[in-house]
């Protein structure tokens, strides 16, 4: 018997943040692919200058050019998303309700001066813990899952970006103990807030893509809390080329049925389907 499933992905970059390709060759792939929900979600303006958030000057150019794509390839379903980057008492979010969904992301950590990303290099994790964090790890990780809690707490996301990117470079350069019992318990504490606030994780497979590990974001423990506790997830590939759409989806496909779950869950569509 053929099950057909609705080939989608909601989490996609154009190279009006830091992805390769235009929008218009994503979505002619997406066509050719025959996906038929393709969310975009370029990494959202701060009111700092970046090499990877949108211009604040690109938001307009950005939706006047997915309504242009939504005329020449009917097929696809083009949602208008963000990924929006959450940090605590910088970030406002007056351009969010511009966009269909929103992933809410934590990238920065709290400097002295400017926010930095903590994920765009493992000499970049290792320098702010050390600059920032007292050289101490946990302190690190305690703002990144707190500043999580107060995104999720702010209710003006649909889905939570890669739950704990703060592994990132744990295989490569491993710098703390995902199995310790204090570390699942804080994602345990932000995966409580999410089902409460019927939030929506994302089993993220870019960092699959980009050789850093062998599984996706969030680890499979917390999948399988999240099974758990009943929380929909849907599967996103966090893609930043046109020709990486749906790439390593069948290994999250895997890591969710193995955690026990039967449907993904398309939020902005509200429609649950089967895994396989
Ligand atoms: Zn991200
Ligand atoms: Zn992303």
């Amino acid at each position: 018997m053929v099950i057909l499933i609705m080939l989608y992905n909601l989490h996609t970059h154009s190279n009006l943040s830091d992805g390769r390709n235009s929008l218009e060759q994503i979505v002619e792939t997406a066509a050719n692919e025959n996906i038929e929900i393709l969310g975009i979600s370029d990494h959202s303006t701060v009111p700092f200058p970046t090499e990877w958030n949108m211009k604040d000057e690109n938001v307009e150019v950005y939706l006047k050019e997915i309504e242009r794509l939504r005329e020449i390839y009917p097929s696809v379903k083009i949602l208008a998303g963000i990924e929006g980057d959450f940090i605590p008492g910088v970030q406002n979010f007056s351009q969010m309700s511009d966009f269909e969904y929103i992933i809410g992301s934590v990238h920065y950590a709290l400097t002295d001066g400017e926010p930095e990303s903590f994920d765009s290099s493992p000499d970049a994790f290792d320098k702010i813990v050390k600059n920032f964090y007292n050289n101490d790890v946990q302190k690190f990780i305690k703002y990144y899952y707190d500043a999580l809690l107060q995104m999720v707490d702010s209710c003006r996301f649909d889905i939570v970006g890669h739950l704990d990117l703060v592994k990132k470079f744990n295989t490569v350069r491993p710098s703390f103990d995902e199995q310790a019992k204090a570390y699942k318990s804080k994602v345990y504490e932000v995966l409580e807030l999410i089902k409460e606030c019927s939030l929506t994780v994302e089993l993220n497979t870019g960092g699959i893509t980009r050789n850093l590990m062998k599984d996706p974001y969030p680890s499979f423990d917390f999948i399988k809390l999240a099974r758990q506790m009943d929380i929909p997830i849907c599967i996103n590939s966090d893609s930043h080329a046109a020709n990486t759409l749906l790439k390593n989806r069948e290994i999250a496909v895997e890591a969710a049925l193995s955690a026990g779950y039967k449907y993904e869950y398309i939020p902005v569509i509200d429609k649950f389907q089967d895994l396989k």
